[in-house]
């Protein structure tokens, strides 16, 4: 064994073969059973006072319950380590890159956190009278303010609970508008073969029928297609810009004049604008309502399905149809305006998601309107760096001119190797690193979208690029076993999403006696 300069043994040169352990534990991966099966039933982690010996069973007439509780009893430190045990067998934005493409999953810096917890945020009941939580309704008022100055549209709809839900609100304003010019006979709403599926989901809901545009050879609307396919049957299109392949819609201001001209609306999906804000104003392009997804732009950590806040901007045209409540502001201070004639109606029963409209009031004002602008050139920045560095070893999907906030590439690099998308993304697991989001967008053969967000450092894209060529270099030397397993490393295997999905197991059930008595 040799010796570094201070004295302490360095590594053995030689590599042992890993016994397996005897518990199946991995180091400080513990197999870690579900908090039920930990039971606890006999003990609480709680003291409670005892009884009062005045207390009658009647005074809760048929509420008593009759039945123990069916919560897991564990004292604290247990409790804690379930859940600290639970949070290391999964990967998380504050171990590595996270580079899901669309989603923009980035660092969320934890001064918004600490803002959203103030009590008078965070404490306050949306059916508190208005004079008790003026701060609270002058907060949403300004972050209104300001997502109205940096896409440039008059209104906002601030209630709307997430991106898909925002869609929705600015597809009923849409509906209302026409209506309001006893225009009925729109039924068809255009997205574009790209689109995220929210947006045909969010048209069907509503009721329209969904006709798709085409996509040109480089990635973007065809507005020949676009052209054929608007007519006084078309309320209104869906356009995601920049669109899901990481790329900004040259034409889209000919996108919106062909728009009006033929009397639809132009819905922007804004689940992108990271990549825009303080370069380029939606508004000026001709965007009639546009979603934007807090939690993808400003702040908010939204992994696992975690709360999301998706506030539509609307123009002068469709601003009268805006859902209630709305914040008013008059001399009396700041009111809720609960009953308006010509909204549409109400997308849910309060104001929105005030916790998440901290954290962006927060994050815009720690940045300041140049480190706003500066957070979506340095995300533009990164995403080419990736897109640069990577071309060498996989096969961007379009390699002319540079792409936006994220790369896209296609599998035609894997064809005959035996590996697939879903094989590579599953061997980055063990190596350390989420995958890219996979095979979407739906035009792109095997797609992989890589989003490394602002948040990254040259050193952490130099890592994460490293490890994926390292990956394609085995690849190449057909190491196909090394995939075709994977993942090798992590707490599970491949899993059978379909049936995850499908089937989804939610509830726990107590095992039955004789399973037990099996053991
Ligand atoms: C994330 C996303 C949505 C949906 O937003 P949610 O907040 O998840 O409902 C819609 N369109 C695109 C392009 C997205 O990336």
């Amino acid at each position: 064994m040799s010796m570094l300069s201070t004295g302490r043994p360095t590594r053995p040169e030689q590599v042992i073969t890993r016994p397996a352990t005897l518990t199946g534990a991995e180091g400080l991966l513990q197999h870690e059973p579900l908090i039920f099966e930990l039971g606890g039933w006999d003990k609480t982690g709680v003291d409670l006072p005892p009884v009062p010996a005045d207390f009658a069973e009647d005074d809760l007439g048929d509420l008593l319950r009759v039945e123990p509780i069916g919560l897991p009893g564990l004292s604290e430190p247990e409790t804690v380590r379930h859940y600290v045990r639970l949070s290391q067998q999964n990967h998380a934005i504050d171990l590595a890159l996270y580079p899901l493409g669309s989603c923009t999953m980035k660092h969320n810096p934890r001064l918004n956190e600490k803002m959203a917890r103030l009590p008078g945020f965070a404490d306050i009941h949306p059916l508190q009278p208005v004079s008790t939580v003026q701060g609270a309704l002058q907060l949403i008022d300004e972050l209104a303010h300001w997502l109205k100055t940096l896409t440039g549209l008059p209104a906002v709809a601030m209630t709307p609970k997430a991106g898909a839900h925002g869609e929705l609100c600015g597809i009923l304003a849409i509906t209302a508008a026409h209506r309001a010019k006893g225009d009925t006979a729109r039924d068809t709403v255009l997205v574009p073969t790209s689109a995220h599926g929210t947006n045909p989901a969010t048209a069907a809901f509503v009721g329209y029928k969904v006709q798709e545009i085409a996509q040109t050879a480089d990635g973007r609307v065809d507005l020949a297609d676009l052209e054929a396919k608007l007519g006084p049957h078309v309320a209104a299109i869906m356009v995601t810009n920049p669109n899901t392949c990481g790329l900004f819609e040259r034409e889209v201001r000919e996108i919106a004049r062909l728009t009006h001209a033929a009397g639809a609306f132009f819905y922007c999906d804004g689940a992108n604008f990271n990549a825009i804000v303080g370069r380029v104003r939606p508004g000026d392009l001709g965007v009639d309502a546009m979603h934007i997804n807090l939690h993808k732009t400003f702040s908010t950590p939204h992994g696992g399905g975690g709360p999301g806040a998706g506030p539509v901007v609307l123009s002068a045209a469709l601003a009268p149809f805006a859902p209630v409540p709305y914040v008013t502001h008059g001399p009396d201070g700041f009111d809720l305006c609960e009953a308006d004639a010509q909204a549409f109606g109400r997308m849910c029963a309060f104001n929105g998601q005030m916790g998440m409209f901290v954290r962006a009031y927060a994050y815009m004002l720690s940045h300041g309107a140049d480190g706003l602008r500066q957070a979506a050139e340095d995300a533009v920045l990164n995403a080419n760096y990736i897109k640069a560095r990577l071309s060498k070893v996989m096969s961007p999907a379009f390699p002319d001119g540079p792409c936006m906030h994220e790369a896209l590439f296609d599998d035609h690099w894997l064809e005959d190797t035996g590996v697939t998308t879903l094989d590579f993304a599953k061997a980055m697991i063990d190596e350390g690193f989420h995958p890219m989001t996979m095979y979407f967008p739906l035009v792109v053969h095997g797609a992989m979208l890589i989003e490394p967000t602002e948040t990254e450092s040259k050193a952490e894209l130099d890592r994460f690029c490293d490890m994926v060529e390292a990956l394609a270099g085995a690849v190449r030397a057909g190491d196909v076993d090394r995939f075709k397993g994977a993942p090798f490393h992590a707490p599970r295997r491949r899993l059978d999403e379909t049936q995850a999905a499908r089937k989804p197991r939610l509830k726990w059930t107590e095992p039955a006696p004789q399973a037990i008595a099996a053991e």
